[in-house]
This record gives structure tokens, sequence and C-alpha cells, in this order.
């Protein structure tokens, strides 16, 4: 999966979900409020193997406090995340939670020189939690997800999931001594018997003479 621009070059939908609008901090430093939000997860929210189902709800705990140079941006995300268990293929379903803090600097302010591509902007009054999320949420999933710590995994000879086999489930040793036994018996065992119609000799001999020829 590509790694998305933090600062994508669209404009900010102001009515996409995780574009949150600041302008009733005032830019007054100092001044916050505190929200509760749920949103739709965007798609691809998630790593091969484990991820945010698209449209499930993102459960979001933010302060967002005005400061000098832009708004900071604190919170915490709760998402249910689906995926399959890495050895046994098990369905995963679990919640994951994950904090973060950015700071939103003002579009119109200079940053003091120290601007690089990394810094969030503020577009006008609206910031756009995505890059943030992806970054705390989707980063930080396991890339080989388990189904619990010491999942057994598969049994690799006939597949079964161990953790519902009998203990100690294994298989006789692949030794080629056996192997080539087996293949023996599979030569001595009685060919199947041949049809008992009591013919023997080779059939489809024509009786039908060839007529003579009168003359
Ligand atoms: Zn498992
Ligand atoms: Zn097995």
């Amino acid at each position: 999966m590509p790694h998305e621009s933090r600062n994508p070059l669209t404009r900010r939908d102001p009515n996409a979900p995780l574009v949150l609008d600041t302008r009733a901090l005032g830019r007054q430093p100092g001044s916050s409020r505190e929200e509760h939000l749920s949103v739709p997860a965007p798609e691809n929210f998630g790593v091969e193997m484990v991820g945010v189902p698209e449209g499930a709800a993102i459960e979001l705990d933010l302060r967002l406090e005005a400061v000098l140079e832009g708004v900071l941006v604190t919170g915490t995300a709760t998402v249910p995340l689906q995926g399959e268990c890495s050895r046994c293929l098990d369905p995963i379903a679990s919640t994951f939670e994950a904090d973060f803090q950015e700071l939103f600097v003002y579009g119109d302010t200079r940053s003091g020189g120290n601007a690089d591509d990394e810094e969030l902007r503020l577009e006008g009054d609206l910031i756009d939690l995505e890059p943030v999320l992806r970054d705390a949420v989707v980063l930080a999933l396991p890339l080989s997800p388990l189904c619990r710590e010491d999942c057994p995994g598969l049994c690799p000879d006939c597949g079964v999931r161990l953790a519902d086999a009998e203990p100690g489930h294994r298989h006789a040793a692949a030794d080629p001594r056996w192997a080539a036994l087996q293949d023996l018996a599979g030569d001595l065992a009685p060919a199947p018997p041949g049809r008992g119609d009591g013919s023997s000799g080779p059939r489809g001999s024509s009786d039908r003479r060839e007529g003579k020829q009168e003359g």
C-alpha cells in the first residue's frame, strides 16, 4: 500500500468525516475544546492481514487546543479490527486503541524555517485527521496478527488446526525406507479380477468369409 502524503495537494473536503473545523477556537492561544466523535473508517484502513473494516465506527476522544503557531490535537482512537490469524487463518476480531498528538500549523504562518514535508498544516480552519490516524493506527498494526499469543497454527502435514487436534498430533516420520515399502506394497496388490465371461483368446476374428467369386 503506497504511503499517502501527509500534505495532500487536494483541497480538504469540509464534509469529510475526518476533517475537523477549528474555527470555534478562534485562534486564541490557550483556548481549547474537547470532542467525542464517531466517524466511519476510510477504505484501506489496515495492513494485509488485519484492519478496520471500511465504514466501521472509529471512536475519537479529542482535545483541540489553540497554541501560538497552530492547533495541537491530542486524542485517542478506538477502532474495531478484523483480520486473520497469520498462523491458523482463523478470523480475528478485536478492538485497538491508539493515542496520538499532532500539531497542525496555521497554513498562513511561517513556521520559523523549520518547515519540512512532514509538517501538518491547517487549511483555513480545517484539519485533516486521516493521516494522523493512519500513522497512529495502521502503522501500529501487526503484520502477522495472531488469534492468541501461543496459537499453535496448522499441522504442516495435514493442515488440521493443531488447537483442535488431539494433543501430540503428529504423523509418522516420512522415512524414505517406509516410502519404498509402501510403493512395493502397491505393486504386490492383487490385480483387479478380469471379467469372468469365459472367453479366452482374442476375439473379434470375423466369421464372415469372403464371398467366393463365382464365375
Ligand atoms: Zn491462530
Ligand atoms: Zn497433521
